[in-house]
């Protein structure tokens, strides 16, 4: 068959793969001049950023598309496990440096927090159950598709999972469950996995933290970009047909099925459409003329970010990979976040810094600093205004907890907001994750991989079933590939 994909996220890349394996042909179509999507990189000076995700985890779902083509991953890809997860800053003091092992992380948080690494143990073994009975359910599979309710698997295994905590919020089940204060605040953040609220979204969620310390961390060589320049190298050498600066604008069909796509004002024919594009967008712009999906559409957007890139003239020992300076007003952060569509005056404070696995991201005796709090989605906030109040305060929290001022040493620096991640990633809203979690049944109102509507038209990526996050958009683009195979039998 002839596929159009609409994207090159890696959703799309990974699609592309896909199809291309099954023997289609495959032209991808994207609007920016590069491929990735939010998986990019910026260059400043002679800094280089990883411009969106900065955690990996789960590097098998980027494996398993160069054995399906028959190659070696080790040929396009190359990536390390890292041992600490990531280094925890408080405002009274106290830090926590977490390994990515649980059993290590669990000793270490007795020695900081004085709690018995058993309970630590014991909270490890029940999200890791929590894994083994929902990831089958509700990420590696359609929850739209009858077959799949039909499959007593499913039905068993559905059954067994409102015992995890699906009726209690993420904080409420760590409360419970871990009790002490600074842990009950790591673990709620996992909720920003997904840009959910910890304080609304079910403790269910509470898996997401065993992705980071069942399966491990890991860091690409090159960078995150690689994960994505590598699918792409992949599908470029299986000839699928890339076309940058290319914009989709209409999905064209006959009323029953997909008949093909406009792009740049030109019309091509094709049999089959995979779009990666956020779904939002395939409704306002490139359907038109037919019915959206609308109580999907109205599902409350996952949060956004502002990220200021600096190019930082010193190296830090006292910070990591990953680092967490945390907010002491966190519920009020997250109501601010989706309640008011606003941020407090102290944020949590992320920083990523790759020129500590990649040197070579940062002159000699610098690092790249990815610092970046959580935003609301874009709503007509004024951003410039918001994002130097923010800046001073980020500067303010992090010349405090590392006794040195910062300002001075930034040599490079660049802003992006949700607005900019909005244009910039053609995501409604600057959304990161599509649709936030903060409902039990958030699962379920998310939209599913293919059209009801028309035939040949299926979706991919991160604002559609199962959701948002690099693994999951990989997920997504399996689930699509296997529901084509299954109804065109005849083309797989
Ligand atoms: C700042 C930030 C930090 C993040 N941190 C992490 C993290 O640490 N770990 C993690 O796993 N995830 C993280 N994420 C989320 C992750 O980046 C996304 O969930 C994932 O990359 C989404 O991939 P996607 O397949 O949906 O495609 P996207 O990356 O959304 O790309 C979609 C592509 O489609 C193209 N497109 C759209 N419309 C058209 C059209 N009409 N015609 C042609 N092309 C079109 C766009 O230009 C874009 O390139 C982060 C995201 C951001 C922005």
């Amino acid at each position: 068959m002839n596929v159009g994909i609409i994207g090159a996220g890696i959703g799309g890349l990974a699609s592309a793969v896909r199809m291309r394996a099954a023997g289609h042909d495959v032209h991808v179509f994207e609007a920016n001049g590069y491929p990735g999507g939010k998986l990019h990189r910026k260059s400043l000076g002679a800094y280089r950023f990883d411009g969106g995700p900065s955690l990996f985890t789960m590097p098998h779902f980027v494996d398993e598309l160069f054995k399906i083509a028959g190659k070696s991953p080790q040929d396009y890809f190359n990536y390390e496990r890292s041992n600490e997860a990531c280094r925890y800053f408080w405002e009274d003091g106290k830090q926590l440096r977490a390994p990515s092992d649980p059993e290590l992380f669990a000793k270490e948080a007795e020695r900081v927090f004085n709690v018995p690494a058993e309970e630590l143990t014991d909270y490890f073994n029940h999200i890791r159950q929590i894994y083994q009975h929902s990831g089958k359910i509700f990420l590696e599979q359609s929850l739209h598709e009858a077959g799949t309710w039909l499959n007593k698997e499913t039905v068993k295994a559905f059954l067994k999972i409102t015992q995890y905590d699906l009726f209690k919020s993420m904080h409420e089940a760590n409360r419970v469950r871990i009790g002490e204060p600074h842990l009950v605040q790591l673990f709620d953040r996992f909720a920003t996995y997904n840009g959910s609220d910890p304080y609304k979204a079910p403790g269910i969620l509470n898996v997401i933290p065993w992705l980071e310390h069942g399966f491990g961390t890991f860091f690409p060589k090159g960078g995150m970009e690689e994960i994505a320049r590598s699918v792409y190298r992949l599908a470029k050498d299986m000839d699928v047909h890339f076309h940058f600066n290319h914009r989709v604008d209409r999905i064209l069909h006959d009323g029953r099925s997909i008949t093909g796509l406009v792009v740049n004002g030109k019309t091509q024919g094709f049999d089959l459409v995979i779009s990666n594009m956020d779904i939002h967008f395939v409704y306002q712009r490139l359907l038109k003329d037919v019915s959206p999906p609308e109580r999907i559409l109205k599902q409350e957007r996952s949060s956004s970010a502002l990220v200021f890139y600096w190019g930082i003239k010193r190296t830090f020992e006292a910070l990591g990979l990953h680092n967490i300076f945390f907010s002491e007003r966190y519920k009020e952060e997250f109501t601010a976040l989706f309640e008011r569509t606003d941020l407090i005056d102290d944020p949590t404070v992320y920083i990523h810094i790759s020129s500590k696995m990649n040197p070579s991201d940062a002159p000699d005796g610098a690092e790249n600093w990815f610092v970046m709090v959580n935003a609301p989605h874009h709503q007509d906030q004024d951003w410039p205004k918001i994002q130097q109040k923010v800046r001073k305060q980020v500067l303010e929290k992090l010349s405090r907890h590392l006794n040195t001022a910062i300002e001075p040493l930034i040599e490079e620096e660049r802003i992006w907001n949700p607005k900019d991640i909005e244009q910039d990633t053609l995501s409604f809203k600057g959304a990161l994750y599509g649709n936030s979690s903060n409902s039990q049944f958030a699962a379920f109102l998310r939209h599913p991989n293919r059209s009801s509507k028309l035939k040949g038209l299926y979706f991919c990526g991160g604002s559609v079933h199962p959701g948002g996050g690099i693994p999951l958009s990989l997920l997504s683009a399996k689930i699509t590939s296997e529901l084509i195979q299954r109804k065109n039998p005849a083309h797989a």
